[in-house]
């Protein structure tokens, strides 16, 4: 299948060969057709499956594709008439034709710059970003220019729209992206504000790891007869990242490992993921003294810096990234070869999430989590959840003093980029076979959007202990059983 086979725009076509695409990813082939037609969609994928282009190319082919606008002033120019006239300008909102809701300020910046790349030869076509963190003046020009789509956090936009800035009645194209993210965020009244808004015209496309539950339910209510799109592509698997556990026995035991790790002549550029802004400042700075450059990237941080940490990774200024999981989201940067998970996060699907910031665009990564023994429990929680068995390494001169749980292994040291030594979804498993497993098992979930059953933590997906455990080899190639301690 060929991109000029799904009936894009030609200038579009023309951007995407200059940006290196050669052929459309497996949910671009579905999205685009149907999109361009103007069907409503429900698409189940994750970041780093080429979803941005899968809703943006058709949308531009849509946009594009509009008689130009009835010679109407930009809202800028209208005030610019009004005062040569001698009137009191007023402001007049934007009348956006685009709408693109995101969870975070990283994700909304990163679909903007798509989009800048998509459109680039299209005149007359402009995205702008409006986000919580920028300061308003900034915004407010931003918005003065009427650009024809926005990429906005639902926060800040509503702002907006209740001080009169932005009026949606033009709308004809919303995107909801990671909106389970964003239900887990709490955004779901914003949501349902800002949808009730726009018209009922409009075409409606929701993008999800998930489709189960309450983001289920709230997507079939803002769509009209959906085309439903399931991609399970081998980065949604996660496939071409392998993942480890090392278990520590302290803190210093910890940082001393993760030193060593960084020094893997294989990593071009790694996060290391922190559960505390503050953790994220204290390694950081720590890694600096250690000689890495490294740099921190947390909510506390002003946007400005955010943006000005992440160009610096864009351009391999900073090698190590040191960050919480809400600042982590939707950094795409294809040189980071390796995730270390310094803390394992709260939620098994975060895991998910950070292991992503690396094996991107059709490349290889590996995936650390430095755990303590009080830790296995989770560990066993996060392989549940993505029905893979994460193996345990050890590396000499680094061993913890207590004996790992033999739950699994794999030989130390030595990987390079395109070993893929992680398990396979539903390759081995933990509990009895057909024994019932809890609903949604895992993290306890606090606060979001009140548990709502996440995808792969449902019942069956077969883990099973074979009479006493789970039986892997070990680092020295023997074949023990769980209980074999
Ligand atoms: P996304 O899933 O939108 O976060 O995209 C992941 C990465 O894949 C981004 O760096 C995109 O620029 C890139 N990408 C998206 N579609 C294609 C394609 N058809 N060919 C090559 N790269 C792509």
């Amino acid at each position: 299948m060929t991109f000029e086979a799904l009936g894009i725009n030609t200038s579009v076509l023309k951007a995407l060969t200059d940006a290196g695409y050669t052929k459309p990813t497996p949910v671009q082939e579905q999205a685009v057709p149907a999109a361009i037609a103007g069907k409503d969609l429900l698409v189940s994928s994750q970041t780093g499956s080429g979803k941005t282009a899968a809703f943006m190319l058709p949308s531009l082919t849509r946009l594009a594709a509009l008689p130009p606008a009835a010679a109407g002033k930009t809202p800028n120019q209208e005030m610019q008439a009004a005062k040569a006239r001698g009137e009191r300008p007023r402001f007049k909102a934007a009348q956006p034709k685009m709408l693109v809701l995101t969870p975070t300020r990283e994700l909304a910046l990163q679909v903007t710059t798509n989009t800048d790349k998509y459109a680039v030869n299209l005149r007359g076509i402009k995205a702008v970003s409006i986000l919580g963190g920028m300061p308003y003046p900034k915004q407010m020009q931003l918005l003065s220019r009427n650009p024809e789509i926005l990429v906005a956090t639902p926060g800040r936009l509503i702002d907006h729209m209740e001080s009169g800035k932005i009026d949606f009645s033009q709308l004809q194209i919303l995107v909801l992206d990671e909106a389970d993210r964003m239900l887990d965020m709490g955004f779901i009244d914003d949501i349902e504000k800002i949808v009730a808004a726009t018209p009922d015209s409009r075409q409606t496309m929701l993008f999800s790891a998930t489709l189960d539950g309450v983001v289920g339910n709230m997507a079939r209510r803002i769509t009209k007869d959906p085309m439903v799109i399931q991609i399970i592509s081998a980065a949604n698997k996660h496939e071409n990242i392998s993942q480890r556990v090392h278990f520590v026995d302290d803190l210093s035991h910890k940082n001393r490992l993760l030193d060593h790790l960084l020094r893997d002549e294989t990593l071009d550029q790694a996060v290391v993921f922190t559960a505390t802004k503050r953790d994220a400042d204290t390694i950081a700075d720590r890694l600096n003294i250690a000689g890495f450059s490294a740099a921190a990237l947390h909510g506390d941080m002003h946007q400005g810096a955010r943006n000005r940490t992440l160009d610096s990774m864009r351009r391999g200024q900073v090698k190590v990234l040191v960050a919480t999981d809400v600042a982590a989201r939707g950094i795409d940067v294809p040189t980071i070869t390796h995730v270390f998970n310094y803390d394992l996060p709260k939620f098994a699907e975060d895991y998910v999430h950070r292991i992503g910031r690396t094996g991107r665009a059709g490349r290889n990564g590996l995936a650390i989590s430095l755990v303590n023994h009080a830790e296995g429990m989770n560990v066993k929680r996060i392989e549940r959840f993505t029905k893979q068995l994460i193996p345990v390494t050890t590396i000499e001169g680094f061993e913890p003093k207590r004996t790992a749980p033999p739950r699994s292994a794999a030989r130390p040291g030595g990987w390079k980029p395109g070993d893929n030594r992680g398990g396979k979804p539903g390759q081995r498993s933990f509990s009895k076979p057909g024994a019932p497993r809890k609903e949604g098992g895992g993290y306890p979930r606090e606060g979001g959007s009140g548990g709502y059953p996440r995808e792969g933590a449902s019942t069956g997906g077969g883990f099973n202990r074979d009479g006493g455990g789970y039986k892997g080899a070990r680092t020295d190639g023997a074949r023990r059983s769980y209980g074999d301690r």
